[in-house]
């Protein structure tokens, strides 16, 4: 029995594990007890990982269909490829590159992410790629850029060792980042003195153990940390010198903040004034590390949400330095590779941005290609939105299950149905995506290939193969490549662009595009990650080690060389609770799920803890429609409806309502909790604001 030393492939935290196999079979998994994001700790998904391996369930082998109405049959390799190459040349031809798409996932690998990245914009010819990360963290990227002038998280895990105050936002770290959680536990038990505020309007595991809780209404986080800052300027708790020496925009950002007086904020937010005096204090106290999800990102107004807690730490000067800063918690275990080679419909490699000139012509030049097209292309919901309007005809979505996942499911699966040619690319057979695959190619997945992620403090992690994959899955990367020589034949061009034949040769490239930019990694290679283990960036040719916190210098990527305040108001939620849909649903994760349980829900293990998806309500709710605990209910907002038993659950607020993510189709009646959700997002960062839709519910 031989043990491989790779990452665990759910959330951002990144846990290193040990994999235990023969060779040909996986048995074990063990957390790594060198890698420095859990030093040997694995949550419950990550424990049981070996066992996902040997669930079966597996895509094998490729499978096509000549028509919708046809069923599809196992084809070779080749044909499929050819198949797909042919579809999609034609396509291109007929309708220009702008009529097909490339669907990603923030479980690819970096070097999965760059390969496809390349094929749509330097072979292409278009920017329509994007991936699931954009319902996951483009606010986050969006709100870094704004005011920090770079998508880079500037603080580390160390960060809570050394934390006087951790402020919790939008995230309910206890189940979403388990292993995070244990680490903030260690702290606390190592230090009393170190304050936990948790703001969520559920009382969740993380909330109950803060020493405040802030039960916010929905989408208010912008008015309470508005509000904070109000009282740290009238308190003179703000670093004026830090504003002064390293900041732009404050005079703004003072006179927003100014109509934002606690008792005001108080009535938007639904909690009491004394509570956000307290919690600014706690935060002032510091030194404080804000750790912030899906709660903030997942919203219409999420870049704003984003930037008004950044506010917050420019005015005290808590960033750059042990135990402080704005971190944003990376919901996906390689959404920031995606994010570092540019895989998004508005990114270029290595943090480079589309609109900008200069950035394409870097990257044409180092792709050989004439030119990088200009015109973004279309973020995740606005791909889906297109494809149902028959101008996206060729589709490839890659490792993610949109069938489940994006909001506003009824038009999605219009969608998918609709696409002139659907390739879907996946290590599992059964998603609700996989169904309408034209085109089935079998994926290999965890322990089954090469490659590298990067988790939530930029720390760069190999991924091993422990074992071949099974039947003739192949890995993401090289599937892509396969198909983008063929594509290059078809058009006319020489098979220039794509010559890796391994993971490693593409990861090199990719390093040299870093080259200079804000997460230069040039001083680091497989060998280096090998022997000294996972590195964070920026490392430069020629650094001892990666960089463990950005901006201790107070000098930002911006072009003053200063942060930048985010001035803007307050909004409510996309779409508020009236007398139709007068109760407010919200969304999230349990701790044994992952995203649509295409690997999670085969592991029998895991049902242990929520053994079926229920609906929680406070029971005053249930009492005004005269519903008792475990009934049948239908749940229906402006877009679907779906039945599901009912949970009393009194740390619910009352008007509001919680559904988890992650069952679906194969696992309940209907289409799931994305049949509810709706599609309106950030103008900013086209982030749809999953977490929250006004509902309605009555008995079945
Ligand atoms: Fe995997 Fe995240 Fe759990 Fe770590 S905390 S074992 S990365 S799911």
């Amino acid at each position: 029995m031989a043990e491989t030393r790779s990452v665990c492939c759910y959330c951002g935290v990144g846990c290193g594990v040990l994999i235990a196999h023969d060779g040909t079979r996986i048995t074990g998994v063990r957390g790594d007890p060198a890698h420095p994001a859990n030093y040997g700790r694995l949550c419950t998904k990550g424990a049981t990982l070996h066992l996902t391996a040997q669930a079966g369930g597996r895509c094998l082998y490729p499978e096509l269909r000549e028509d919708k109405a046809g069923e599809r049959r196992r084809v070779s390799w080749d044909a499929a490829l050819e198949t797909a190459a042919d579809r999609f040349a034609a396509v291109i031809r007929e309708h220009g590159p702008e009529a097909v798409g490339i669907y990603l996932s923030g479980q690819l690998s970096t070097e999965d992410y760059y390969v496809f990245n390349k094929l749509m914009k330097g072979l292409i010819g278009s920017n329509n790629v994007d991936t699931n990360s954009r319902l996951c963290m483009s606010s986050a990227v969006a709100g870094y850029k704004a005011t920090l002038g770079a998508d880079a998280p500037p603080a580390c895990y160390e960060d809570i060792d050394q934390a006087g105050t951790i402020f919790i936002a939008g995230a309910n770290t206890a189940w979403a980042h388990p292993v995070l959680y244990r680490r903030i536990e260690a702290a606390r038990q190592a230090n009393p003195q170190l304050k936990v505020v948790v703001v969520d309007p559920r009382r969740t595991d993380t909330a109950r153990e803060a020493d405040l809780h802030l039960a916010i209404l929905p989408g208010t986080d912008v008015a309470l940390f508005h509000a904070m800052l109000h009282v740290l300027i009238a308190e003179r708790r703000i670093d004026a010198d830090y504003i002064a020496a390293h900041t732009e925009g404050w005079p703004a950002v003072r006179d927003l903040v100014e109509a934002y007086a606690p008792e005001r904020a108080a009535q938007i937010c639904g909690v009491p004034a004394e509570a956000i005096v307290r919690a600014a204090r706690l935060f002032a106290t510091g030194p404080t590390l804000s750790l912030y999800c899906q709660g903030l990102n997942q919203s219409s107004h999420g870049v704003d949400k984003n930037a008004a807690l950044i506010n917050l730490h420019l005015a005290t000067g808590q960033i750059g330095r042990p135990g402080c800063g704005p971190f944003s918690l990376t919901g996906q275990s390689n959404a920031m590779g995606g994010r570092e080679v540019g895989g998004l419909a508005n990114l270029l490699p290595a943090h480079r941005d589309l609109n900008n000139p200069t950035h394409r012509a870097e990257v044409a030049r180092l792709w050989g290609v004439e030119a990088v097209p200009a015109k973004p292309g279309r973020p995740a919901v606005a791909m889906f939105e297109a494809a149902r309007r028959g101008e996206i005809k060729a589709l490839w979505v890659v490792c993610t299950n949109p069938a489940h996942s994006l909001p506003n499911q009824t038009l999605v699966r219009e969608a998918l149905a609709r696409v002139d040619f659907l390739i879907v690319q996946e290590a599992f057979a059964d998603t609700e995506t996989a169904a309408y695959a034209d085109l089935l190619l079998p994926a290999a997945s965890w322990g089954e290939k090469d490659g590298s992620m990067t988790n939530s403090e930029r720390r760069i992690s190999r991924l091993r193969a422990a074992v071949p994959p099974p039947g003739e899955a192949r890995a993401d990367w090289a599937i892509a490549v396969d198909f983008a020589r063929r594509l290059e034949d078809r058009l006319g061009r020489d098979r220039t662009l794509f010559p890796y034949e391994t993971a490693e040769e593409v990861w090199n490239e990719h390093r040299e595009s870093t080259r200079g930019r804000d997460l230069d990694i040039t001083g680091l290679s497989y060998a280096r990650l090998d022997t000294q283990g996972p590195q964070q960036w920026p490392c430069p040719e020629g650094a001892a080690a990666g960089r463990a916190r950005l901006y201790a210098d107070g000098v930002f990527p911006t072009v003053s060389g200063r942060a930048r305040f985010h001035c803007a108001g307050w909004q409510p939620v996309a779409e508020p609770a009236d007398a139709e849909y007068p109760l407010s649903l919200t969304t999230g994760r349990l701790r044994d799920q992952w995203h649509t349980m295409s690997r999670t829900g085969l592991v029998p293990r895991l049902w242990g803890h929520v053994e079926e998806v229920m609906l929680l309500m406070h029971p005053e709710d249930m009492a005004a429609r005269q519903l008792r605990d475990g009934e049948l209910v239908r749940v229906r907002s402006r877009r679907g409806q779906l039945l599901v038993r009912v949970k009393a659950e009194a740390d619910q607020r009352t008007g509001q309502v919680f559904l988890p993510m992650h069952w679906g189709g194969r696992f309940m009646a209907g289409l799931g909790t994305n049949v509810l959700t709706v599609a309106a997002c950030d103008a900013v960062s086209g982030q749809p604001e999953l977490k929250h839709a006004a509902v309605e519910v009555e008995a079945a």
